[in-house]
Order: C-alpha cells, then structure tokens, then sequence
C-alpha cells in the first residue's frame, strides 16, 4: 500500500486500525484524496452482500471507490460523531479536508452519515454527543 504523505495507519480507539496525523493539517486545507478500485453499483450490491465490513465509498450515484484494493490508506479512515475532517467531491475526486487544524498524532475521522453498511452497524467513536450508529437515520 502506497500511503498519502502526511498519514500513518496505527491501531485506533475507535474501530481497529484508523488513520493519524503525522503533520499538521490547517482547517480547511486538503487532507488527501480517496483512492480505490473503480466499481459500478452493481458491483457495489455484489461486494456488501458477501463482506459486513467494506470500504466503499460513491463518488456519484453510479460509481464508487473500495479503498480496500488500491487504496492510499485514506480508506483507514474511521468514522466519528464529532469529525475532524469532511468529505467533498470535486469533478469525480473524492476529497478529504480539514474542519479544524488536526495536529500531528491526531485519529482523522470524518462523519460517514451514510454507508452501505447496515442501519444498526453500532459506532464507537466515544463521543459525547455520538448517535450510536455509523449511518445517520433520515
Ligand atoms: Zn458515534
């Protein structure tokens, strides 16, 4: 795995291994991009029914990335009540940015609200305003 500048996997508190800051990451600055193999939704369906855990994510309503083949370590990427970080996509790039300065040893974490994953996929982030679950309920 070709990891991003500025990232290391390590073992998190939240959800195994997430992803941390060896840098600074000024607030509103890009983080990196999420990198991953290509797939179309139907190999999207094909994917979430064999695996409960995945790292799927859509760029648009047809095509999503999985970070698990090909990713840049950005897919370690754990989800968090209370984020430090977004997600934005810019022209079919999937990009991750700062919502506040994240300091070097800091979990990135980004608020998921919505995955494939199952709607009672329970959410560890200890926050204390966390909603106990990954997926945002509409
Ligand atoms: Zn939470």
């Amino acid at each position: 795995m070709k990891l991003v500048p500025g990232l290391a996997i390590q073992k998190s508190p939240i959800d195994g291994k997430g992803c941390f800051a060896t840098r600074l990451f000024p607030k509103g600055k890009k983080i990196a991009e999420y990198a991953g193999e290509l797939i179309s939704r139907r190999e999207v369906a094909r994917r979430v029914k064999t695996s409960r855990k995945h790292r799927i994510c859509p760029i648009n309503y047809q095509w999503h990335l999985d970070g698990a083949r090909g990713g840049n370590g950005t897919h370690y990427i754990n989800h968090s009540c209370r984020p430090n970080c977004y997600m934005r996509v810019t022209r079919g790039h999937l990009l991750f940015m700062a919502l506040r300065d994240i300091h070097p040893g800091e979990e990135i974490t980004c608020d998921y609200i919505s995955t494939h994953h199952p709607d009672d996929y329970r959410c560890r982030c200890k926050s204390p305003d966390c909603r106990g679950t990954i997926n945002k309920k509409p």
